[in-house]
């Protein structure tokens, strides 16, 4: 039996999770789940899967939580809390479905306490990589890829022989705005930038497909999970997503990994890893999809993927400085306060102000993304003024 922490478990990615446990109760437990503030959502998922703890990180929303629940439930608040209960010794599993910086130390925390951590937080490995991957290593924790393209790559590499590994390759939806033209982009709404074509999700993950910062985030993601250079990531526009990423080897072989967009096909290989359980995901219908298409990813329309390959060349602070202009710069388009055009350059711009250092303890990390995060919002305070 696996006892499982849930780290924003009323999210995109925590609801998939639940619905893989639910279909499996013989082989998974629910000890703890975590919310920034959704109450509602909240208490439905604490009657239905009864946990020991919960952490609403607002501090209202735990005292409303606390009307609506049965008392046996500890109800804790506070951001500390959440470290708490991704270390707990009775918890065996985390899935780190945080969205965004938010989700650093809490993961941290998992992997402090050698558990299997589930990593969907693409944003914890952009910031601090080394960090991360050393912290796992240090205490004999388990990091098995959530993002489906990473899920795919660590399938596609099990098994075989690294040394003949040539490169992998990244696919990309190419999102919603892949065949608009460049000056249509001006007038993009977050409505439109969140109705991703193929995959249901979170509305910041949204705009980073949009604009394809989400790929560039993956890039760097999987430099850290593989411990590969990024000139050994190619990225593919591929926009049916049912190719869900490949690996390319020495002999001329391409591995791929296929299946319907659904997310938890990857939550359920992570849960199981090495064995295999049902998700619940229906059967793959290759008569119905009938063809699959590759495009090159187009930079100049979409320079945010090529923002992140720079920045993690850079190296050191370069990527957790990119994280932090790309939150700020999403959070107030999103708000209306910034086009969406204008994302690229809020990050370039914040890249270009700000001083990249090494990025081998997690102090620096956190000041870089703090200051990144005032040069970011003084440059698009300025812009509006
Ligand atoms: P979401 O917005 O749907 O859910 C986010 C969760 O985090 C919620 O439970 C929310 O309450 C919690 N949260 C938000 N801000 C918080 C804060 N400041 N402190 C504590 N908790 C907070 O997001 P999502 O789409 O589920 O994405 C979660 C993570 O998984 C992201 O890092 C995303 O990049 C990654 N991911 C998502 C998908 C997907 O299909 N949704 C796919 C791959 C990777
Ligand atoms: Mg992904």
């Amino acid at each position: 039996m696996q006892t499982l922490t849930i780290l924003g478990a009323t999210g995109s990615i925590g609801l998939s999770t639940l619905d893989v446990v639910r279909q499996h109760p013989d082989k998974y437990q629910i000890i703890a789940l975590t919310a920034h503030k959704s109450v509602e959502q909240m208490a439905k998922l604490c009657e239905e899967f009864q946990p020991r703890f919960v952490v609403m990180v607002d501090e209202n929303a735990a005292e409303q939580l606390s009307q609506k629940i049965n008392k046996n439930i500890i109800i804790l608040t506070g951001k500390e809390n959440l470290n708490k209960v991704a270390s707990l010794p009775e918890v065996t599993t985390v899935m780190a479905a945080i969205v965004g910086a938010a989700g650093l130390l809490p993961t941290l925390a998992a992997a402090k306490n050698g558990k299997r951590v589930l990593l969907a937080n693409k944003e914890s490995l952009v910031m601090s990589g080394q960090v991360l991957i050393n912290t796992v290593k240090e205490n004999g924790a388990t990091l098995l890829p959530i993002d489906s393209e990473h899920n795919a790559i660590f399938q596609c590499l099990n098994g075989q022989d690294r040394k003949g590994l040539e490169r992998i390759l990244l696919t990309a939806s190419g999102g919603p705005f892949r065949t608009w033209k460049n000056e249509d982009l001006q007038r993009v709404t977050p409505s439109q930038a969140c109705a991703h074509p193929n995959w249901s999700m979170g509305r910041k993950i949204s705009v980073d497909s949009a604009t394809l910062m989400n790929k560039g985030l993956e890039v760097i993601e999987a430099c850290w999970l593989f411990d590969l250079p990024p000139e050994k990531v190619t990225v593919v526009i591929h926009p049916q997503s049912i190719i869900h990423s490949l690996v390319e080897y020495n002999d001329g072989s391409l591995l791929a990994q296929l299946g319907n967009p659904d997310m938890r096909t990857p939550i359920a290989y992570s849960l199981a890893f090495p064995q295999r359980i049902s998700s619940g995901v229906k059967s793959l219908n290759l008569f119905e999809i009938g063809r699959l298409d590759f495009e090159q990813p187009n930079l100049q329309k979409f320079p945010c993927l090529r923002l992140a390959f720079e920045a993690m060349k850079m190296g050191g602070t370069a990527t957790a400085i990119l994280n932090a202009a790309n939150e700020i710069a999403v959070e107030m388009f999103l708000n209306e306060k910034l086009s969406f055009i204008e994302i690229p350059n809020v990050i370039e711009e914040t890249l270009s102000r700000c001083k990249i250092e090494e990025a081998t303890d997690l102090k620096t990390v956190l000041k870089a993304d703090e200051h990144a995060r005032e040069i970011a919002e003084e440059f698009c305070h300025d812009r509006n003024n």
